[in-house]
């Protein structure tokens, strides 16, 4: 990658930010686009990507230092996406249907924020179509289940919407938590009258109604990688060829992803999704197509994945 006197700062703020795998994804990105475009330097993508640990409280000063230092946009993991909203000057509809941003950029107007999150989660699920979609037959006869209700399940409930699903139930382990997560959909009726919200005891009796399970909680993430949100009795209560959805990309296949194909199902990850998500946030930034190949096949090398 080339780093000249002209070089524009892109970024993922969070606290950590250590695991995050966006700077590899879209320094290989734009790695790549300036070897495509060498011959062309006038509209040579000049651009550099870093990881920025910001503590909690640091939070309104990195943004005027990003203002002081004319960053062009950055990604926003745990524990901002909820938190940046009041220092942006405007957020697009999806992020505020959704309550989080993950992508902001500087505009004329100054800072921008939006959500890709739902969008990437999207992807995977789009791309499956005519054939390959036997449970559902289609999104509209579909009912979502998705287990947690943190940030991810947020983009989720709106993904799930945007799909045309019948039904959306969420899953939690906090009565107050699950309370606070339905409230929060009052200002978007249209998903609110989707949703409903149930204890973690509910599973059994929604499970077998159930086309699309998503695993929006971290359980199985590296390194508690035999770990998963349900039990082969529970998984095995989906009907076969539902699909399972985890969010989680390390490792490759969890433990849940397992269970699923054990049981039937149709498995997909959250690889697909963190690609999706990166390229529609570096496509803002840079105004240009995102080479989505190479920022897949980057972290499946990293990942050693083939
Ligand atoms: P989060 O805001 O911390 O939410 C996590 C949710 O999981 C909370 O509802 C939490 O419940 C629940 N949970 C945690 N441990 C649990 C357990 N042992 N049993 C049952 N529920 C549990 O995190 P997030 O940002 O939503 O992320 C969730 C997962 O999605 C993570 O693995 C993350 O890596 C993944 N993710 C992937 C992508 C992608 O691009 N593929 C994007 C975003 C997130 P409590 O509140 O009760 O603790």
């Amino acid at each position: 990658m080339v780093i000249t006197g002209k070089t524009h700062l892109l970024g993922v703020i969070g606290y950590p930010v250590e695991h995050s795998f966006s700077p590899l994804m879209h320094n290989a990105a734009i790695a790549h686009l300036q070897q495509e475009k060498g011959a062309e330097k006038e509209n040579l993508p000049n651009y550099a990507y870093l990881p920025f640990p910001i503590q909690p409280e640091r939070l309104k000063d990195a943004i005027a230092g990003f203002t002081a230092i004319a960053l062009k946009g950055f990604n926003i993991t745990i524990p901002h996406k909820q938190a940046i909203i009041p220092l942006l000057d405007d957020i697009s509809d999806v992020a505020k249907a959704i309550g989080a941003v993950n992508t902001v950029w500087r505009g004329e107007k100054g800072w921008h924020g939006t959500n890709t999150d739902a969008f990437g989660f999207l992807a995977p699920l789009e791309a499956l179509s005519g054939s390959s979609l036997t449970v559902p037959k289609s999104w509209t006869d579909a009912r979502a289940l998705i287990l947690g209700n943190g940030g991810a399940a947020r983009a989720v409930v709106a993904a799930c919407q945007q799909l045309g699903c019948r039904k959306i139930s969420g899953v939690g382990r906090s009565p107050d938590k699950l309370a606070h997560f339905a409230e929060s959909w009052a200002h978007t009726p249209h998903i609110a009258a989707k949703l409903q919200v149930m204890p973690w005891d509910a599973l059994p009796t929604q499970m077998p109604k159930t086309d699309l399970i998503v695993n929006a909680t971290p359980v199985g993430m590296h390194p508690k990688i035999n770990d998963s949100p349900l039990s082969d009795d529970e998984m095995a209560l989906l009907k076969p060829g539902a699909i399972a959805y985890d969010l989680i990309y390390t490792p490759r296949p969890t433990k849940f992803l397992q269970q699923a194909t054990a049981a039937g199902l149709l498995a997909i990850d959250g690889l697909e999704m963190l690609v999706q998500q990166g390229a529609a946030a570096l496509e803002i930034w840079i105004n240009q197509p995102a080479p989505v190949k190479v920022m897949r096949q980057t972290l499946l090398n990293y990942l050693k994945t083939p």
